[in-house]
């Protein structure tokens, strides 16, 4: 019992230690393919130094900033959205720590069109876990896509017809409230009635206002851009399979030169192409990956049952359908696999993919302390190694700790 106690006081003496030690990791710089050590202690990036070569000869891993991801519906087998009181504590630390693997250290998470109590009894929920200290300051605040959208077939995607609505301010301002004034960003269709005085009001507030699910015209995305929308939720996706080939929203978002655009890069809802001129327009600065990635990822592929009891098939190549009205339901790939796919298909360099992975969101949300691996920034760091277009996390460093390390 004594030797017991003994063994406690030490192991507590140990971590005690390593609170206050400082941590050096070497790898490649993401910006500059040149080796360097960044020393952190407290959470926070001390120095980032080039070295003349890798400690580690036999494992030379890329080094980065950890990824953000704007819009995460759930992941492993946990949706944000899930009612009933399905949705606990213990289910957003499982995701979170699911995502850490995937190389996400930011995340907002993400609550599509339902019931106002069910938004509001999960923004309650999320907001409580945000400051949860387990989860290491990974949840950012929070995306709400919908319920303010398009109600038309196609533009609506796979959001429930029954709880799409016009926007309320009020209704919104409770949302606001419950999510303890941690709804980063909203995502509308400009062309519903009020949506207009919406997106003055959100913006004047410092809250990104995004526009998808949506088949606004030109003039309407210019008035939104106008007024402050700043984004487009993943474009090309939200919208009809039937589009006039003049008169669609698709121009006039690629047109707009102060539009970013967030596109799900996962291999199935854009084609390669549409990747390439969405890219080609909108340039490393203004477009953000993003994953749309659901409670589905990580599962083995099959016939699953939604929340409102409707099949939902992830097939084995890993795309996520909703057969019943035969739309997309999300992603199952985490953004890291974005990240390898824009590389892919556009020839960008690494570093413009991570800084549209993570630099640009962090800028986007204001998340000053994220982003880029500076001196005074976040120990939030990622090594991993590009195989074959596909970005293999080695480890994951979240406020200075490590959180992941590949067996
Ligand atoms: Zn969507």
């Amino acid at each position: 019992m004594q030797n017991l106690k003994k063994l406690v006081v030490f192991i507590l003496l140990l971590n005690g230690l390593a609170s206050f030690a400082q941590t050096r990791v070497e790898g490649l710089m993401y910006l500059t393919n040149q080796p360097v050590a960044v020393e952190f202690k407290d959470g926070k990036i001390l120095s980032v130094t080039k070295i003349k070569e890798l400690t580690d000869k036999d494992h030379p891993w890329i080094i980065a900033p950890g990824l953000i991801d704007n819009q995460v519906n759930g992941f492993a087998g946990v949706s944000f959205g899930f009612g009933g009181g399905e949705l606990t504590s213990q289910g957003v630390l499982k995701a979170t720590k699911e995502l850490w693997k995937n190389g996400v250290t930011a995340y907002l998470p993400t609550l599509t069109t339902n019931s106002q109590e069910l938004l509001l009894q999960n923004l309650r929920l999320l907001a409580t876990c945000k400051n949860d200290p387990d989860l290491l300051g990974s949840i950012v605040g929070f995306h709400l896509e919908g319920p303010y959208i398009s109600p038309v077939d196609g533009y609506r995607g796979a959001h429930p017809l029954k709880y799409v609505r016009k926007p309320d301010w009020n209704e919104f301002t409770a949302l606001y409230e419950a999510s303890q004034r941690s709804i980063l960003t909203v995502t509308i269709a400009p062309e519903v009635d009020g949506a207009m005085d919406f997106i003055s009001r959100s913006t004047a507030m410092g809250i990104i206002v995004a526009i998808g699910h949506h088949n606004a015209n030109k003039a309407c995305i210019d008035s939104a851009v106008t007024r402050g929308a700043g984004i487009s939720t993943h474009l090309g996706n939200g919208c009809a399979n039937m589009i006039n080939r003049h008169d669609n929203p698709l121009w006039p978002q690629l047109a707009n030169n102060q539009l970013m655009a967030s596109i799900i890069c996962d291999g199935f809802h854009l084609r390669d192409e549409e990747i390439a001129v969405f890219y080609k327009v909108k340039g490393p600065d203004k477009t953000i990956i993003t994953s749309d990635v659901t409670s589905f990822a990580t599962l083995p592929p099959g016939n699953y049952k939604n929340s409102e009891g409707e099949t939902i098939e992830l097939t084995a190549e890993g795309m996520l359908r909703y057969p019943a009205q035969n739309v997309l339901y999300g992603s199952a790939s985490p953004i890291s696999r974005g990240v390898g796919q824009i590389v892919r298909v556009t020839g960008c360099s690494i570093a413009d993919a991570i800084g549209m992975a993570s630099t640009n969101p962090a800028k986007l949300y204001g998340l000053t302390d994220r982003g880029s691996l500076e001196p005074g920034k976040r120990a939030d760091l990622i090594l991993f190694e590009m195989k074959n277009s596909a970005l293999l996390i080695k480890k994951t460093y979240v406020n200075g700790q490590l959180v992941y390390t590949e067996k």
